[in-house]
């Protein structure tokens, strides 16, 4: 999947889990995790791609710190993390070594001799486009929107995605996303650039009041 598929995806199953568990969730920090497996791609000289950083032991052994120390609040982030290969890029291109360094096959919903659904087809533009309706709608109603316009410093986070995916993905040609992901990547683009201005002038507000 592409970006904005990875994060609605992730949003979706980490905001429920969240209210079960009754635990506060940093929505940006969530999505933000949603995307790093694809680090590889930055670094593709060195590692291959849906390898070892897609792979669900490597996501384990990262949060069993985070799972010692913040326990069941770990839990939405973790969902976040791993959706992105067992679920989303499980159902769409495959090809992942997600039991790497304990094999080095490749799964996938293609290699269980299902269906292959490649990145850019109709079905994943429509299976991407769906999930990002449905988490907005979720993230507005449960007033998750909000926390992107409020000065908070974590929310500098979302740097990396801007950088790193969302800039990437809709500017140059030819595009980097199917023409209909491209609204909903900028969406994630600007709000996240807002959430990012707001902290950079909130800072700067504080530093001419003082
Ligand atoms: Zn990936």
């Amino acid at each position: 999947m592409f970006a904005v598929g990875h994060m609605a995806l992730a949003y979706l199953l980490g905001k429920p889990v969240a209210k079960l568990l009754k635990v506060n969730l940093n929505v940006p920090l969530l999505l933000v995790l949603s995307l790093i497996p694809d680090v590889d791609l930055l670094f593709g000289g060195f590692i291959s791609h849906r390898g070892p950083t897609h792979s669900i032991v490597t996501a384990v052994l990262v949060f069993v710190p985070f799972f010692v120390v913040y326990r069941k609040k770990a839990i939405p982030y973790f969902l976040g993390l791993v959706s992105h290969a067992a679920v989303a890029d499980f159902l769409v291109g495959g090809d992942l070594q997600l039991f790497w360094p304990l094999t080095n096959a490749d799964f996938g919903l293609h290699e269980l001799g299902s269906y292959y659904i490649a990145i850019n087809s109709p079905v994943n533009v429509a299976l991407e486009l769906s999930l990002f309706v449905v988490a907005t709608l979720v993230m507005f109603k449960a007033g998750d929107l909000r926390g992107f316009f409020q000065n908070k410093k974590s929310n500098l986070i979302l740097v990396v995605p801007i950088a790193t995916v969302l800039l990437p993905s809709v500017v140059g040609y030819p595009l980097a996303v199917p023409v209909l992901l491209v609204l909903p990547h900028l969406f994630y683009l600007v709000l996240f650039g807002v959430s990012v201005l707001v902290v950079f002038f909130g800072f700067f507000k504080k530093k001419k009041d003082r």
